[in-house]
């Protein structure tokens, strides 16, 4: 299948609320609690009348940064594999983790196309909050906010563009 474009992160940057945004349904389950998507959810999304299939990482992780090496590594280099596109999604109230650094190291490997998002930019401090994330080494990104939509037409418009 073509136009696989998984979204990747840690936990808790809001991948899931993003992802039932993309797809309009509730298949994710989101909660307050890190961790609680299971496994991975597959979608299919639409945007500019072009069709595309989104994959949800970062089922069973737990919020806790040790975990790393094991199951975000494996869900990012599947992700890796499997897609067209990547999102990497990071959250601007936390702001670049140990965790962010290893995964953008993993995505600054990668030949395909990799979409840095800024979540949780809800207001204008935030805007500038984000200029942090260029030290990821990822280039530039988009600011979202997965919870109310905004930001994440420009996102899309530019992403199907890639695919
Ligand atoms: P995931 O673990 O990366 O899948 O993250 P979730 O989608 O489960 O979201 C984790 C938490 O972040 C939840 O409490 C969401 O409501 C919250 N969240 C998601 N998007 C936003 C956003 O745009 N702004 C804010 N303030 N919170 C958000
Ligand atoms: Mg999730």
């Amino acid at each position: 299948m073509n136009n696989i474009v998984a979204i990747v992160g840690r936990p808790n940057v809001g991948k899931s609320t993003f992802f039932n945004r993309l797809i309009q349904r509730r298949d994710a389950i989101v909660d307050s609690v890190s961790g609680v998507t299971r496994d991975r959810n597959y979608g299919k999304s639409e945007w500019n009348g072009k069709e595309f299939s989104v994959i949800d990482t970062g089922g069973y992780i737990k919020g806790s940064d040790d975990i790393f090496e094991g199951e975000i590594r494996r869900q990012v280099e599947l992700a890796i594999d499997e897609a067209d596109a990547i999102i990497f999604m990071v959250d601007v109230e936390e702001g670049i983790t140990p965790m962010d650094d290893e995964v953008a190291k993993l995505l600054r490997k990668v030949k395909k196309p990799v979409m840095l998002a800024v979540n949780k930019v809800d207001n204008a401090m935030r805007e500038k909050d984000a200029i942090e994330f260029y030290n990821l080494g990822l280039g530039d990104y988009y600011t979202i906010a997965g919870m109310n939509g905004s930001g994440t037409g420009e996102l899309l418009d530019a992403l199907v563009e890639l695919l």
